[in-house]
């Protein structure tokens, strides 16, 4: 398949796209970056890169962060990590509280902000160092030992981040935060304040198109079944409540974050990054997931 010549086709295709997104600048942070930045990045599973625009530029990643948290905390429990969360759609944003009190403090699932926060909360219980050893992780991931926490951006959401306060407290009353909440909340910050490329971004989401297997490197990062039922999280679950959308129009398991940064697997294919921070009211990128629903459609390639 001659990628880039559909990455650029696509691109011609939407010279006439008029993006009303708006940034995210609830996390004041956040509201600094360029809104026309525009980068994708897609490595195929043998190896070959494809890219266009600003796909060397680093961003924050934001949730994406989560699929790569989730990633190492199931493997350090297994199975009893479902005890603590959920694996369906939540139907509500990001950072709802109502579902969460409903459901005695298990969230509906590990990439909304509550099950995210309680996937630190068990990293903590099983990491001696949970702050290092979830950055080398993700460095490892990356194959980029550069990788950061962006003090700056934690910092910001930290200042502003009552709403996950709140939810870290809501699950603690229930008995589902074990550790102190604002030792959880300063691993969550940290999380999303991890910045990447597209390049490095694709790279990290390798190992869930080839079986849990990173092949530019060879390593099992995870086994074939946790890459089976991550791969089917982000697929229901990934794209805050429009994951029906995303479904709909690109047919593929993913993940956003208010970055504006996506990052997308085709099993067996590869992974794509796309980065374009003007969100949708829903907080995904207007500009990624039209340049995604379009690649998917030129390409006739999707899981579906
Ligand atoms: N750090 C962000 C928050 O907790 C993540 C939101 C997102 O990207 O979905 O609000």
């Amino acid at each position: 398949m001659n990628y880039q010549g559909c990455i650029d086709k696509v691109l011609a295709q939407m010279a006439d796209f008029q993006d009303t997104g708006k940034v995210a600048t609830y996390i004041p942070e956040l509201g600094h970056v360029d809104p026309n930045k525009f980068g994708v990045h897609l490595t195929t599973v043998d190896g070959q890169h494809f890219s266009t625009g600003d796909a060397q530029e680093e961003f924050s990643i934001q949730s994406v962060a989560k699929v790569l948290a989730l990633t190492m905390a199931y493997d350090q429990i297994g199975e009893s990590i479902w005890e603590r969360v959920g694996v369906e759609p939540s139907g509500t944003s990001f950072n709802s509280l109502l579902v969460l009190e409903r459901n005695e403090g298990i969230p509906r699932n590990p990439l909304v902000n509550a099950g995210a926060i309680v996937i630190c909360d068990i990293l903590m219980g099983h990491l001696s160092s949970p702050k290092e050893e979830l950055l080398a992780f993700i460095q490892t991931l990356s194959s980029d030992e550069t990788i950061y926490y962006c003090e700056k951006t934690a910092l910001s959401e930290k200042r502003t981040g009552f709403r996950n306060a709140a939810l870290a407290n809501l699950m603690k009353s229930f008995g589902n935060i074990h550790h102190k909440v604002e030792a959880v909340l300063d691993l969550y910050f940290h999380l999303c304040s991890i910045k990447m490329t597209c390049k490095e971004l694709a790279a990290s989401f390798l190992f869930l198109a080839n079986d849990g297997i990173n092949p530019l490197t060879g390593n099992r990062i995870t086994s074939l079944m946790h890459t089976k039922r991550i791969n089917a999280i982000m697929q229901t679950c990934g794209f805050y409540d429009e994951a029906g959308e995303f479904s709909f129009k690109v047919g593929l398991p993913g993940k956003s974050g208010v970055g504006g940064g996506i990052a997308a697997v085709h099993p067996d294919r590869y992974a794509i990054a796309v980065w374009s921070p003007r969100l949708n009211p829903k907080g995904n990128s207007t500009k990624g997931m039209k340049f995604l629903e379009l690649l998917t459609t030129l390409t006739q390639e999707s899981i579906f």
